[in-house]
C-alpha cells in the first residue's frame, strides 16, 4: 500500500532509530524524517562507558545502522537540526531556523540529558559529564592522564567511570551521599557488595556526604563534601543522573509527569503523538502504573513497539524493564522494577566475587526483580521468576542446587 502519510520522529538517538526501522520493518512506505540536534548518526550510549572509554572498541561498533541504511530506507536524517516547538493544530514541527515540517504522526524520542550540578565551581574547567560520543572521547583522554580523578555519584555511569579510571592507573574516588553505591537502583545490601568491589580494586568509595562546592582558580583543583573534606582533584566526574527532556511535550500542552503521559501502546492523549525511550513514562500493564525507564532496552524495546504503532501494527508494551552493566570483570543483567523502598527481603544466590551469583528481590515472600551476575545463560529463567512475581521460599532461592526453574514449587 503506498501511502502519503508523513511519519516525523524528534531525537535521533536508539528510540527514534529504532522506530524508523521498525516503521519499514511494519511496511509504512511514507515519508519518515528523522531529526536529532547532534551531528552524529544515532549510536548507542552504553559502551561510552564501558568499551569505548576503556579503548577496547572503536566508535564505528556504536552506531545503530550504517550510514547507507537511511539512504536505502528513505529516512530522512536530519542531524545538527534541533527541534523548537510542535504545533499540534497545524501538525507541524518547527526546527531552530523556523522552517516547518507537517507530521501526519509524530513521536517524540528527546531521551535525557545529565542533571547538572549548581554547587560552587560547577562551571570551572575540569568538571565532567558523560552522555555523548564527545563527553566520553573527552573523558577518555582524562583517564588516561591518570592522576587524581573524583567522581561525583555512585551509580551506573560513575562506577562504570570509576572502573575505567582504574582500568587506566588513576587515583579514583567516588563520593555518593547515600548510604552505599547504587543505593536507588539496588538498595544497601547489594549496594555493599559494590562498594566492597570497588575499594578492591583500589577506588576510595565515600558514602554518607554529598557535594557541597568544588575548588580551583579557573581549574578544578579539590572537592569539598558535605562532611567537611577536601578531597584533591585533576578531573571530575559528575554522574548524578538524568532529566528526561520534555520540554517541547510541555511546551506543546501534552500531560508529563516526570515524562511524557503515554499509554500502553505508548500513545499520547493526542491521537497523533507518541513517546517512546527515556522520555516516555508509560503505563504498564505488568505493574499497573506508569514507569519511566533509563535503559537500554527499553529505548530499543519502545522504539521499535511505537514505530509499529504509529505503522498500524502496534501491540501493548509489556516487556520488563532491563539493564546491564559492566565494571572490572563483574557483568550484571537485571530484570524487573523495584528500588530500595519497594522490597522487604534480598535474597543472595551463591557466592559474590567467587564466580556466578545472583540476587533477587521480593515483597512478601514474592519475587520482584533479579539479577544474575555473570551468568549469562540465566536470564530467562530470573526474568521469568520476576515477571511471575512467584512465591517462593527464601532457603530455596538462594541454594544453588535447586535450579531457578524449581524455586517457585512450595513444598
Ligand atoms: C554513558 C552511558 C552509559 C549507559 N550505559 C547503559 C547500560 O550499561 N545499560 C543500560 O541499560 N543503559 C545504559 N545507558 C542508558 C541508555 O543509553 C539510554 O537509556 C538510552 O540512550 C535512551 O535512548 P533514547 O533514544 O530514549 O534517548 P537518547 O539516547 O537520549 O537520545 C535522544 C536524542 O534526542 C536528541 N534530542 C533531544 N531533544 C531534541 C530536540 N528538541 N530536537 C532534536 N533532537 C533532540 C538528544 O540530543 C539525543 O540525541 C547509558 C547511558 C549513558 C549516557
Amino acid at each position: 500500500m503506498t501511502t502519503n502519510s508523513t511519519h516525523v520522529i524528534v531525537g535521533a538517538g536508539l528510540a527514534g532509530a529504532k522506530a524508523a526501522q521498525a516503521m519499514r520493518d511494519c511496511g509504512f512506505d511514507g515519508r519518515i524524517v528523522l531529526v536529532g540536534d547532534e551531528r552524529e548518526r544515532p549510536y548507542e550510549r552504553p559502551p561510552l562507558s564501558k568499551d569505548f572509554l576503556l579503548g577496547k572498541a572503536t566508535k564505528e561498533k556504536g552506531y545503530v545502522h550504517d550510514e547507507s541504511w537511511y539512504a536505502e530506507q528513505d529516512v530522512e536524517l536530519r542531524l545538527g537540526s534541533t527541534v523548537t516547538g510542535v504545533h499540534r493544530g497545524g501538525q507541524q514541527v518547527e526546527l531552530a531556523g523556523g522552517e516547518r515540517v507537517g507530521y501526519d504522526r509524530l513521536l517524540l524520542a528527546t531521551g535525557s540529558a545529565p542533571r547538572r550540578l549548581t554547587v560552587p565551581g560547577a562551571d570551572l574547567d575540569g568538571v565532567h559529564y558523560l552522555r555523548r560520543l564527545g563527553d566520553a572521547e573527552k573523558l577518555r583522554d582524562v583517564l588516561t592522564a591518570g592522576g587524581a580523578v573524583v567522581i561525583v555519584g555512585g551509580g551506573w555511569i560513575g562506577l562504570e567511570v570509576a572502573a575505567a579510571g582504574r582500568h587506566y592507573g588513576a587515583e579514583v574516588t567516588v563520593v555518593e551521599p547515600q548510604p552505599t553505591p547504587l543505593y536507588a537502583a539496588l538498595g544497601r545490601e547489594i549496594g555493599d557488595i559494590f562498594a566492597a568491589l570497588h575499594r578492591e580494586h583500589g577506588v576510595d568509595v565515600r558514602t554518607g556526604s554529598g557535594v557541597t562546592a568544588f575548588e580551583g582558580e579557573g581549574r578544578v583543583t579539590g572537592v569539598v563534601t558535605s562532611s567537611g573534606q577536601v578531597i584533591a582533584a585533576d578531573a571530575v566526574v559528575v554522574g548524578v543522573g538524568v532529566i528526561p527532556n520534555t520540554r517541547l511535550a510541555e511546551a506543546a500542552g501534552l500531560d508529563v509527569d516526570g515524562g511524557v503521559l503515554v499509554d500502553e501502546n505508548l500513545q499520547t492523549a493526542d491521537p497523533a503523538i507518541w513517546a517512546a525511550g527515556d522520555v516516555a513514562s508509560a503505563w504498564h500493564p505488568v505493574y499497573d502504573q506508569r514507569v519511566r525507564v533509563e535503559h537500554w532496552a527499553n529505548a530499543t524495546n519502545q522504539g521499535t513497539a511505537a514505530g509499529a504503532a504509529m505503522a498500524g501494527k502496534g501491540e501493548p508494551y509489556a516487556k520488563l524493564p532491563y539493564f546491564y552493566s559492566d565494571q572490572y570483570d563483574l557483568s550484571l543483567e537485571y530484570h524487573g522494577h523495584v528500588g530500595a523502598a519497594g522490597y522487604d527481603a534480598v535474597v543472595v544466590r551463591g557466592e559474590p566475587g567467587a564466580g556466578p551469583w545472583f540476587a533477587f528481590w521480593l515483597r512478601e515472600g514474592r519475587v520482584l526483580a533479579g539479577m544474575n551476575v555473570n551468568d549469562w545463560d540465566a536470564a530467562d529463567a530470573v526474568k521469568a521468576l520476576a515477571r511471575s512475581r512467584a512465591h517462593v521460599e527464601a532457603a530455596r532461592l538462594a541454594d544453588p542446587a535447586v535450579p531457578l526453574t524449581d524455586v517457585d514449587r512450595l513444598r
